[in-house]
């Protein structure tokens, strides 16, 4: 039991007296314990206590004000729905220069959704039938059709455990003579390790296309992340920290890729009007256009109180070994914390599952929750494929047995097990005292953590 103690008296030191106040100060004894006789405030929930927080509610997502709504009447009355009736001045358009001028890069590509806007570029990069490209299990299997979609092969590297990133050691091993291209994804909106990334892609003659659908204005080592690959990829679907139901887009500092990309999400037909290339129908509508015009003006403001409430949730858990934050690569600047994140140790627990915790947490009033439930190396996709005349004749029989042996990926299905989140695009916008909230529960759950074998 001794252990026990120090790593609370640890944990209780890093949770500021003022944050723990409220709940516990007056009722810890001497001895440091809350779990003496019949403390109701000490009591868990779940077991017949008071909660931290009754019917909190948090700031609301996606984000919606009157400029929100104006702008999408101004373009539902102007009957101009479509980008190539207003060229140059429409909505798309305009969000185009202003994303990219936010972003500090030329030029932007706006697309119908994220996994539009991955797929653009690897046609647009020429990657299509017997082509391989590595990216990471623990993502959106938008990442992953993006790649399917050109009939190209995805290759999963395992991800490092306490940072849930593309691990680059796993995917040099997976480079073969048909890697074209790695897409490192950002996971939670935070940098992957982009300095072994770019220097694997370099000694390898590989492309690199940044996933960034999670990672709007984050910033690594004095970029933003999406300009440090050829290109970079964004998602405005509803849940993401910039949004419009469904979009996407693409930013390059290259020229005449960023032109390409958009010449294939146009059907193929070029800026100068010239059908050339093989490309689906990507474009965003004008109304989309107006949602995110409206969602532009305050992102950045909405994106440092996400980064300063971060900081200091995870300046209160930094000693807490029960639940380590998400670790940061050397260089992060600012994340985007799309989500903010937690590997859950049971051991710190009493042993109790992910799930108890995460009950006895919800009844506490604070929401936290797993994430993607398995690595998408365990979905069906990676049979469908090889059972696939077009794959099979694409790539060898060999090639394709590699492939599923290589969809062992340990780290990422404990990284599934045991990870857990806090939304992050609406409640990391609220106050400090809302974390304190966040972190009373969990201080609460842990104080009762010999009681949990009992939920
Ligand atoms: C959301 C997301 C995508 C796909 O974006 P959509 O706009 O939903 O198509 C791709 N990758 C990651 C990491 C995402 O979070």
């Amino acid at each position: 039991m001794k252990t026990k103690q120090i790593e609370r008296r640890q944990f209780i030191e890093t949770v500021s007296l003022g944050t723990i106040g409220a709940v516990v100060t007056s009722n810890v004894p001497a001895n440091g314990s809350i779990l003496t006789g019949n403390n109701d405030a000490g009591k868990l929930a779940i077991l017949g206590g008071n909660p931290i927080v009754k019917n909190k509610v948090w700031p609301a997502w996606p984000y919606v004000d009157e400029k929100v709504i104006e702008k999408i009447i101004a373009v539902t009355k102007s009957g101009k729905w479509c980008r190539i009736d207003n060229f140059k001045e429409g909505t798309v358009a305009t969000f185009e220069r202003e994303f990219a001028r936010l972003i500090g890069v030329k030029t932007c590509v706006a697309t119908g959704s994220g996994t539009q806007a991955l797929n653009s570029v690897v046609e647009a990069l020429g990657i299509g039938p017997g082509d391989e490209v590595i990216t990471s299990p623990y993502t959106d299997m938008g990442t992953i059709a993006s790649i399917l979609v050109s009939r190209a092969l995805p290759v999963m590297a395992d991800v490092d455990k306490e940072s849930f990133q593309i691990d680059p050691t796993d995917v040099e091993r997976k480079i073969t003579n048909n890697t074209k291209a790695i897409m490192p994804v950002h996971m939670m909106g935070q940098a992957c390790d982009m300095k072994s990334i770019m220097q694997i892609a370099k000694k390898n003659n590989l492309k690199v296309i940044e996933d960034a659908c999670q990672a709007h204005l984050a910033v690594y080592k004095g970029k933003t992340l999406g300009t440090i690959g050829d290109a970079g990829c964004f998602s405005f679907q509803s849940s993401k920290t910039i949004s419009c139901g469904e979009g996407g887009g693409i930013i390059s500092n290259d020229d005449k890729l960023i032109d390409d990309c958009y010449t294939v999400q146009n059907h193929g037909t070029n800026r100068q009007g010239r059908s050339v290339t093989i490309g689906s129908k990507y474009r965003m509508n004008e109304l989309e256009g107006a949602i995110l015009l409206g969602q532009l003006a305050g992102a950045k403001e909405r994106f440092e109180t996400r980064n300063k409430n971060a900081v200091y949730l995870t300046s209160k858990l930094k000693d807490f070994p029960g639940l380590r934050p998400q670790k940061l690569y050397e260089g992060t600047e600012s994340g985007s914390f799309y989500l903010y994140t937690m590997t859950y140790d049971k051991k710190y627990f009493n042993d109790a599952p992910r799930d108890k915790f995460l009950k006895a947490i919800a009844a506490e009033g604070i929401s936290l929750s797993p994430y993607i439930p398995n690595g998408l190396h365990r979905e069906p996709w990676t049979d469908h494929i090889i059972s696939l005349n077009s794959y099979k004749k694409m790539y060898s029989s060999d090639r394709l047995k590699q492939f599923k042996e290589d969809l062992n990926l340990p780290n990422c299905d404990q990284v599934c097990e045991n990870m857990i989140m806090f939304w992050a695009s609406g409640p990391l916008l609220a106050t400090q005292s809302d974390m304190d909230d966040v972190i009373n529960a969990i201080m609460k759950v842990y104080e009762n953590r010999d009681n949990l074998s009992l939920i």
